[in-house]
């Protein structure tokens, strides 16, 4: 007898999104939808037992930048190694398309330097067979995908095609150019994309080290793009800017009006910063405020520091700009181990250091005092008294002399952990608030870039392991959590059809084993296209990851199903 239903996954202990109580039940996929949860379905083609398992939608990530990646990879790793079946791209305004032939060269100089993606690699990679961002979307759309695919027009690509050199060099746009990226906007968001990004931030800068294209856009700019959406009649706009804080007024009251003019819903990038830790307070009042006059702002947020990964592979470590490192910067992991291992050499490195700490020349994300061992399972809440200051104070070492044992610990493949952002306080209690606000919404994950020093697209996990099961206090629902990382990211991108557990929702889903969730240590690849390097960072737990039906991973080992499909425009729920 013919099965009823393509697959069922039975007897699991269902959150389905909406932040309701955990239940038990069987969730049943036909065609690539949701078509019945229950007790007792009848029986499927494929079968999956999730007794004592959780059963949640697949997560919505709507913060990454896979936009090289996407063109010549049929996996989003490590996205999708994270329980995501939905990854949006095309943010802070860098991407690639539309574009000229001309200017291949410099929007890979602005990805490679935003987003920290090897120049090589994305040289390599890309094959540059569309123009505009529908062709870009058709390139997309012919390569196979583990998991479904939402893009963003980007202000700098944008920018760039209309106003070709002026563009790049920052200087405004004429009536003539708004006019023309009003109306390019409109046909980015009728061919499928489903927003519009822009970056406002002073850090971010091409790989020459010039700012990013639409630094300085005006309000004028700024409007006539946003009305393109309004045009369309769809697409959301994400933001990165600076917020220093006494420019706030100001640029907040842009944004408003940009959301005003549109009336199309805005995010922005949302962290606590270091040097002002109650900032992102005034920032988030100000959203509140929006909000509540009916103005659909949200922040950004991220469940845990971010930070900077620095180990002997990786693109920085304590010791990079050291005269005695230069003579190992280039070779190969193990003979760096080996000359390390060298106690003249090690001589030589620890009194630089001591020259450099006398100097004061030790700062920023070099800082021991808030650099830690990452460890493995790694520790994104490291207590301050393990920070590797903190360790040295208390012995007869220096922290450089500390660092350098732990950066050769694994035979060198360890990482130290170096947050510049939401570990202002060492420790995460602010990022307890932003998980609960109503107007925050997860993302800042950066999956597919910093791939040189920052692993970050692993925070759904982290947000389900460490918020729902491993702190000490401030632990959450884990109904509410699931549906911040699905319904909630979902619907902040016009995503209505994803999401949630029910009859007429994709068959996007995830089981889960709580008792094993986690997240993996971070190791370094070798395989971007020209042999580039890249953090990848797994899980474990995922005991099947479903997308439109589908086993995409099993136990996090990839099958062969590729069901991921480009999105194209905003998504209806289903009736
Ligand atoms: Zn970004």
């Amino acid at each position: 007898m013919a099965a009823e239903f393509d697959l069922v996954v039975r007897n699991g202990s269902i959150a389905d999104g909406t932040g309701a109580t955990l239940r038990e039940g069987d969730v049943a996929v036909r065609d690539g939808r949701i078509v019945a949860v229950g007790e007792g379905l009848g029986s499927g083609a494929e079968e999956i037992d999730a007794r004592g398992k959780l059963v949640a939608p697949g997560f919505v990530d709507i913060h990454t930048h896979y936009d090289g990646q996407a063109t010549w990879d049929a996996r989003l790793n490590p996205s999708s190694w994270h329980g995501v079946t939905t990854i949006v791209m095309g943010n802070c305004g860098v991407g690639f398309a539309p574009v000229r032939a001309s200017d291949h060269s410099r929007l890979i100089e602005l990805m490679e330097g935003v987003e920290d993606i090897p120049g090589a690699a994305l040289h390599e990679g890309l094959k540059w067979n569309w123009e505009s961002f529908g062709d870009y979307l058709d390139a997309i759309d012919r390569v196979p995908h583990d998991v479904d695919i939402g893009t963003q027009l980007p202000h700098g690509a944008l920018r760039v095609y209309v106003m070709g050199e002026r563009g790049a060099a920052l200087e405004a746009a004429t009536d003539g150019d708004i006019a023309e990226m009003r109306r390019l906007s409109a046909d980015a968001m009728r061919a499928g994309a489903l927003g519009f990004s822009t970056s406002r931030t002073l850090n971010h800068k091409t790989v020459k080290g010039d700012p990013t294209p639409s630094l300085r856009a005006t309000e004028a700019e700024l409007t006539g793009i946003v009305l393109g959406l309004k045009d369309a009649g769809s697409g959301v706009i994400e933001m990165i800017s600076d917020f220093n804080q006494p420019d706030l007024p100001t640029e907040f009251g842009m944004i408003r009006r940009l959301v005003e003019a549109s009336g199309r819903p805005l995010s922005l990038s949302l962290a606590q910063g270091h040097s002002y830790a109650d900032g992102w307070r005034r920032i988030l009042k100000l959203i509140e405020e929006s909000a509540a006059g009916g103005l659909p702002i949200k922040a950004q947020v991220a469940p845990r520091p971010i930070g900077v990964l620095l180990g002997l592979q990786g693109s920085v470590n304590p010791f990079l700009t050291y005269a005695a490192f230069q003579d190992i910067k280039n070779k190969p992991l193990a003979d760096k181990v080996k000359a390390m291992r060298d106690p003249s050499f090690r001589a030589r490195i620890l009194s630089e250091a001591a020259e450099r700490e006398k100097a004061q020349a030790q700062r920023g994300i070099m800082a021991f005092d808030r650099m830690f061992p990452l460890g493995d399972p790694p520790n994104y809440e490291p207590a301050k008294e393990t920070s590797i200051a903190a360790v040295a104070a208390r012995s007869n070492r220096s922290a450089a002399d500390i660092a350098y044992d732990l950066l050769l610990e694994d035979e060198g493949r360890a990482f130290l952990f170096s947050p510049f952002a939401n570990y202002a306080n060492y420790n995460l209690d602010h990022c307890a608030e932003m998980i609960a606000h109503k107007d925050c919404v997860m993302g800042l994950g950066d999956g597919g870039a910093h791939v040189g020093t920052i692993s970050d697209a692993s925070y759904a996990t982290y947000l389900l392991a460490h918020w729902g099961r491993d702190r000490a206090k401030g632990r959450f629902d884990i109904g509410y959590l699931v549906k911040r990382q699905t319904a909630d990211t979902a619907r902040a991108v016009g995503l209505y059809d994803r999401g949630i557990i029910a009859p007429g929702m994709k068959g996007d889903l995830n089981v889960i084993d709580m008792d094993k969730l986690a997240v993996k240590a971070p190791t370094m690849a070798y395989d971007l296209p020209a042999g580039g390097k890249r953090l990848l960072q797994g899980a474990a737990g995922y005991e099947a990851t479903i997308v439109s039906g589908e086993v995409v991973y099993r136990n996090g080992e990839a099958t062969r199903a590729l069901p991921g499909k480009l999105i194209r425009g905003p998504q209806a729920a289903p009736r």
